[in-house]
């Protein structure tokens, strides 16, 4: 599991210029859940082995009107019960004010690790701006310019320093025990939990007694047909008598953990709901994350076949990007369209950790570009010499050759459907990268 470091502090000292700096890019924000999560940004960030996730509370204007602040102070505090530690941006240049101090004291009495920020501090003599900072009494504070990329990189290690585990090596337990790790997510009431038990009153599926805890995030263990699973939570399941319940409302950090840890993800998507936003970056983050994706349109038994016919219509326009994940209409309450899933699921599965051999890589490379060579461009025409697999769960292929760089769009995707054809791929993405010898 990632860390999760929430950047808080009142509105314009910094935090999104920060939050693009840690995750390296404006197009970084991979999750903004819209509606429920209004302006926290979710995004990856990486420093040398260390990964994490950032939440970015910006994007509040200052406003007059109180009810504005009580948003942010509810954002504020959400992000911050998400988070593992807190990075509490001031602004060295405007000085500390009366929202710094209700922050300051909102953080102490939570006990979380916190590490103070003195932003916009280029060119500014350290110990004498920042003395009033230690007012705050949340220990030493770091100078950064966010703006510049000065002290950010120390600044992430103090943060995760402070996260006992982070940088330890992941629990990979799946993938030497052969069990494939099942993400199940998807919007608040899109059937979830229904689904999970569902399956787990089913007869064919052996459910392991006690739920394995990885860190903070349950998993499940199972049997079925042969096949081991573990289903890893992403709402906060807690066992009660023979059910399993979602006691949380919708975590987004634990939907994009479990996202990340998982093999498989289950898209449940809510068909009386339709298509929504968040459906959407949920899918979005998995593919980011290069998942295995199998799409569940849930409820069915509760709509009509126009309905149905409007709901395809939406997936393909709306979820156009993930037009390699199988579509299955189920209904979790009447146990209708589970069995084809659980195929989807094994499929999707052998696809993301599928071995490609480099003779057979390189065989279907030359005869796709005898098929079809690539077009010239600029006065070079790339050359491609052979093939080999440069990892799993996303399958790459990473193709070696010349003028790589002059490869198109189009002809990448030609490439695609040749290797995906040749070994089968189903409900994975599929990354080609192009190694050019000088
Ligand atoms: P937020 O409201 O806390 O997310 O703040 P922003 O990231 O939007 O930044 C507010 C303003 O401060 C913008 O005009 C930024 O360009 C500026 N700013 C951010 N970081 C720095 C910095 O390191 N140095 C200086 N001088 N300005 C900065
Ligand atoms: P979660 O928040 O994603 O875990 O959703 P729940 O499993 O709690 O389901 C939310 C609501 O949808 C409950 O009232 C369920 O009874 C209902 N529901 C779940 N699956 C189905 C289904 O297949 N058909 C219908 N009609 N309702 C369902």
């Amino acid at each position: 599991m990632k860390p999760v470091i929430a950047l808080v502090g009142r509105p314009n000292v910094g935090k999104s210029t920060l939050f693009n700096r840690l995750t390296k890019s404006r197009d970084a924000i991979v999750a903004d859940f819209a509606g429920l999560t209004r302006d926290r940004h979710y995004g990856n960030g990486r420093q040398g082995k260390r990964e994490f996730i950032v939440i970015d509370t910006g994007g509040f204007e200052p406003d007059a009107s109180a009810g504005i602040y009580r948003e942010m102070a509810k954002q504020t505090q959400q992000a911050v019960a998400e988070a593992d530690v807190v990075v509490f941006v001031v602004d060295a240049r405007a000085g500390l004010s009366a929202q710094d101090h209700d922050i300051a004291n909102y953080l102490r009495r939570l006990g979380k690790p916190t590490v103070l920020v003195a932003n916009k501090a280029e060119g500014m003599l350290e110990g004498v701006q920042l003395a009033e900072f230690y007012e705050l009494a949340l220990g030493e504070v770091q100078a950064v310019s966010a703006a510049h990329g000065q002290g950010v990189r120390s600044l992430v290690d103090r943060a995760l320093d402070l996260v006992p585990w982070a940088g330890e090596e992941s629990e990979d337990a799946g993938e030497d025990s052969g069990a494939i790790r099942l993400a199940v997510a998807g919007r608040p009431n899109a059937g979830k939990s229904t689904l999970i038990n569902t399956w787990l009153g089913e007869e064919r599926l052996v459910a392991f007694d006690m739920p394995g805890t990885t860190r903070d995030a349950i998993t499940v263990p199972f049997e079925r047909g042969g096949q081991r699973y573990e289903l890893i939570d992403t709402a906060g399941l807690r066992r009660r008598g023979k059910v399993f319940e979602a006691i949380e409302k919708f975590s987004v950090v634990k939907t994009l953990q479990a996202i990340e840890s998982a093999h498989v993800v289950l898209l449940l998507i809510d068909a009386t709901q339709g298509v929504t936003d968040q459906d959407a970056h949920i899918a979005g983050y998995a593919l980011e994350s290069g998942r295995a994706v199998v799409l569940a349109i849930n409820k069915w038994d509760a709509i009509d076949d126009y309905q149905r016919q409007m709901l395809e219509r939406s997936i393909e326009t709306r979820l156009a990007f993930l037009k390699f994940a199988p579509l299955h209409f189920i209904s979790a309450k009447k146990r209708q369209g589970l069995g084809p899933l659980w195929t989807a699921i094994g499929e999707a599965y052998r696809s993301a950790t599928c071995k490609m051999p480099t003779p057979v890589l390189t065989r279907v490379l030359l005869e796709s570009v005898q098929f079809q060579s690539p077009k010239r461009a600029g006065g070079y025409r790339p050359k491609m010499r052979y093939a080999h697999q440069g990892g799993m769960n996303p399958p790459v292929i990473v193709i070696h050759g010349n003028s790589l760089e002059h490869v198109s769009d189009a002809y990448k995707r030609f490439l695609e459907g040749r290797f995906r054809k040749e070994f089968k791929l189903v409900g994975t993405p599929l990354r080609i990268e192009f190694k050019t010898a000088h």
